[in-house]
């Protein structure tokens, strides 16, 4: 391969920059932050970074500035641009929810008819009116979505929530939840067989990492009579590792357990009469 590099476009700064520069350093990739810089080169690995304002992402992707882009969904269907979405990175977690003042009693989409909402998704406010037959003005502004009722300017909002706090703090309630949203990678679609090439190694690594963060290590003691029930218990990649301990009649049994089902097997492990049970977590798995 010649000088072919992969242009990557993330967040300069807000709440995607630090989980995205550390999804690439999970990768394995080194890029340099430097304050106010618009790009950067990794030093290890084919790659381009460019450090943008989130909404501009689509746009740059779609007209090739950048060829992929870490952005969140709701940015990405609010923009609808001519881009693919490639892959869910999992971090920057968040909902486009409606919320309406504490005191009023929602009983539906309908009792939108007529209302002034505000927010910075006029599309995505607009989509979901229509898919539910209502009628209301949607006002766009572009930050502080929250403090529109309280100053009289809407008597809705639709704006992302992660904790709700915020829009407890200012005597909202949600009541509707148009979109879920978390970081994804996005493509250009017409992506040059070189560019493909390193994508596909970037998501490669993505992929792994990804699935070791959904998966703990496991390190058990186990009495050998009781061996044959705790290994039915564990899924292991294969099965289980057993390996005679010192002391006699004793083994060990390592194994990989998913995030979700952990709780589960480790009291199950117990019941069974697993002891020193160790739990660690995995850098990387590829399978
Ligand atoms: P920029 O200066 O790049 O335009 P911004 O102010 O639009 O930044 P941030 O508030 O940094 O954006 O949010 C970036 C993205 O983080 C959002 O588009 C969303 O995908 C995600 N996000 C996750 N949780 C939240 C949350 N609680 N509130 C807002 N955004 C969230
Ligand atoms: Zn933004």
């Amino acid at each position: 391969m010649g000088q072919a590099k992969l242009k990557l476009a993330i967040q300069k700064s807000g709440r995607l920059h630090d989980d995205s520069m550390r999804l690439l350093k999970e990768c394995g990739i080194d890029v340099t932050n430097g304050v106010n810089k618009l790009k950067s080169e990794a030093s290890n690995f084919p790659l381009e970074v460019f450090f943008l304002r989130d909404d501009d992402i689509p746009q740059y992707v779609e007209d090739a500035v950048a060829d992929i882009g870490f952005v969140g969904e709701n940015v990405v269907y609010e923009k609808k641009k001519k881009i693919d979405v490639t892959e869910k990175l999992g971090f920057g977690k968040c909902r486009l929810s409606i919320a309406v003042s504490k005191g009023e009693n929602y009983t539906g989409p309908g009792f939108l008819n007529n209302k002034r909402i505000a927010t910075s998704y006029p599309v995505l406010v607009e989509d979901f009116l229509k898919a539910n037959n209502v009628k209301a003005e949607i006002h766009e502004i572009s930050g502080s979505v929250e403090i529109a009722p309280g100053i009289g300017l809407a008597e809705a909002i639709c704006d992302l929530v992660s904790s709700g706090s915020t829009l407890f703090m200012n005597g909202l309630h949600e009541v509707e939840t148009i979109l879920q949203s978390q970081a994804v990678l996005i493509k250009n679609q017409q992506l040059g067989e070189e560019q493909q090439a390193i994508l596909n190694k970037l998501l490669f690594r993505i992929q792994a990492v990804k699935k070791a963060k959904n998966t703990k290590y496991v390190l058990l003691n186990a009495p050998n009579e009781k061996l044959e029930e705790i290994i039915s218990l564990l899924p292991g990649m294969k099965s289980p590792t057993v390996l005679p301990l010192a002391e006699k009649g004793w083994s060990s049994v390592h194994s990989v357990l998913s995030e979700s089902e952990f709780w589960d097997i480790i009291e199950k492990l117990k019941a069974a009469g697993a002891q020193g049970i160790l739990v660690v977590p995995i850098e990387k798995m590829i399978i």
